[in-house]
């Protein structure tokens, strides 16, 4: 039995004080509930966000990460340091990271790499554009991207992580894949691990992620791939967040 997770990516928005209200309402809303809850915020208010929900049933996560160890990288943070702040999770290759700042695959990868080997459990994110779609070459992208990760850390490094299906024409767009299209490649992503390992494939979390909202998650969640989801816009509004929370459970 895979325990459902839900992610919050919060991506380059909110504040201090947005942050304290909404911790507030989501830790309220998913007391007793079954499914795991992370929340990943921008970076600067990691510290702050970790002080907010000690001592509540929240996770925290980050966006993104480093694929050095350490030393002279400007700007950059690296899997460690997340650590230290008290991260479980880090999202890896989202398909802003992928389309606006470069990462192809073998950056997710090697990024993949380094999260594990700084005790971070990474939610890799994987899908395709709409064109690649409408060209018939969704299994094709998803299982470029799929195998380049395996092909780094094994089936057991994947098994101490997180695939995130989100079709990229469905991220922010309000166009949410149907529950049958997401189911589709969900299975084709677990069919895919079991080429490496079957018990990893059965007990692999793949969350779905793509304009999921209080209202579509419960289609989702209701099929047998589906774990979760990975949630941008809806998980900065306490009551959506928390609604899909209770859906995944
Ligand atoms: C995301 O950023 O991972 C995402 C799924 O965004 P949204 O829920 O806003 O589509």
């Amino acid at each position: 039995m895979r325990q459902p997770l839900v992610a919050g990516n919060w991506k380059m928005n909110g504040s201090r004080d947005s942050a304290t209200g909404l911790l507030k309402g989501v830790a309220a809303g998913i007391g007793g509930l079954a499914t795991e809850v992370v929340v990943c915020p921008p970076f600067v208010y990691l510290e702050q966000v970790g002080r907010l929900i000690d001592g509540t049933a929240i996770q925290l996560g980050a966006q993104n990460m480093a694929r050095e160890e350490a030393g002279a990288f400007t700007g950059e943070v690296a899997g460690s340091m997340l650590q230290d702040m008290g991260c479980s999770y880090v999202i890896l290759g989202h398909s802003e990271r992928r389309s606006l700042y470069g990462e192809d695959d073998a950056v997710v990868a090697a990024k993949t790499v380094r999260a594990l080997a700084d005790g971070l459990l990474p939610i890799v994110c994987v899908g395709e554009l709409l064109e690649e779609r409408q060209a018939g070459k969704t299994e094709e992208v998803v299982g470029r991207q799929l195998n380049a990760v395996l092909d780094a850390v094994g089936a057991a490094g994947i098994a101490r992580g997180v695939i995130a299906y989100e079709p990229v024409w469905a991220i922010g767009t309000g166009m949410t894949a149907t529950p049958e299209q997401a189911q589709e490649v969900h299975a084709f992503i677990r069919a895919g691990v079991a080429k490496y390992d079957g018990a990893v494939a059965e007990g692999l979390r793949i969350l779905y992620g793509g304009s999921v909202k209080g209202d579509n998650a419960e289609g989702l969640f209701g099929q047998p791939d589906i774990d979760g989801g990975l949630i941008g816009g809806a998980s900065l509004k306490v009551d959506d967040f928390v609604a899909i929370c209770r859906a995944a459970g």
